[in-house]
């Protein structure tokens, strides 16, 4: 603890017992809240990477695991960073999840083998959070090293883009580029290929990568997006149901959701919304996804 916090803290130590014979209850909620650490999510930094730095020296300066660089940095390709570029770095290693709605604190912890309380209190016992930090509790170190090496693997092996975002090849019903919009007449840039398909057929990864975006998103409706490697992109909109959460590793086929209407479609007839995008000095540019999906 710094002298700062020393400071910060018998002011506040000074201000409860100034209030403790009028106000017992708040002392101890004041208490209370002192026990909670700053939730994780708050204690991320950023680090930009020096010349000589490699993804293990920079893990071993942060006491991380590679593997939870690489996890929360899309950008990492094949394992390897380069000067100048921006990383996010977690306090501890671990995942960020999105609680789906209707889930609670206590099923997430459970899900990842975890105390509930651990969670609360890792996240600084938030009631209903939407977001939180999963930590990864210290494993043996040759189950860590072991783990990287698998990611690392199954990075320089990704496949880049050979699947097929609907379990059966379908028709495009509106296709990519410049089109008229049915509805209303305008001319506007269609960024994907509308597939027909009907509402709650399956919606699969076409390949492995990182979900790192798994929520509503205004015209999209319930949108997922997957970083793949070699600076791919998919996306996949007007979702019904989102099966997957931000953060997760997930390999080609995996469910990833189920075919709806939210946000807004461009036409009717009901449709997955796919997109491929690629990684450029303007962001993320959309590409013909039929020049890798076939089709
Ligand atoms: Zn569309």
């Amino acid at each position: 603890m710094s002298f700062r916090d020393c400071s910060v803290l018998f002011s506040s130590l000074a201000g409860i017992l100034g209030i403790i014979s009028t106000f017992p209850n708040l002392v101890s909620a004041q208490t209370e809240a002192r026990k909670c650490p700053t939730p994780a999510l708050e204690r991320f930094v950023r680090h930009q990477v020096v010349t000589e730095e490699t993804l293990q020296t920079i893990a071993q300066r942060y006491d991380i695991t590679s593997a939870t660089i690489i996890r929360m940095n899309p950008t990492i390709r094949n394992g390897k960073v380069t000067v100048g570029q921006n990383l996010i770095i977690p306090p501890y290693d671990g995942i960020v999840e999105k609680i789906p709605s209707g889930q609670t604190l206590r099923e997430i912890a459970a899900k990842h083998k975890i105390r509930a309380d651990a969670l609360f209190e890792v996240n600084g016992c938030q009631e209903n959070p939407r977001v939180v930090f999963v930590p990864e509790f210290k494993k043996k170190l040759e189950n860590s090293l072991q783990e990287e090496s698998n990611i690392l693997d199954n990075i320089s092996n990704f496949n880049q883009i050979t699947g097929y975002p609907l379990p059966e090849n379908t028709t495009v019903a509106f296709p990519y580029g410049w089109q008229i919009n049915p509805t209303n007449g305008d001319v506007f840039f269609h960024s994907g290929i509308d597939l027909s398909a009907p509402l709650g057929t399956s919606v699969q990864a076409v390949g492995g990568g990182v979900v790192v975006f798994a929520q509503e998103q205004g015209t999209y409706g319930n949108l997922v997006i997957i970083n793949h490697s070699k600076g791919l992109q998919s996306r996949y909109a007007h979702l019904e149901d989102i099966k997957v959460s931000v953060g997760e590793e997930i390999v080609k086929g995996d469910l990833i959701g189920t075919v709806g209407a939210t946000g807004i479609p461009t036409i009717k007839e009901p449709h997955l919304h796919f997109e491929i995008r690629s990684s450029s000095s303007l962001g993320w540019v959309a590409k013909d996804p039929k020049e890798y999906v076939g089709k």
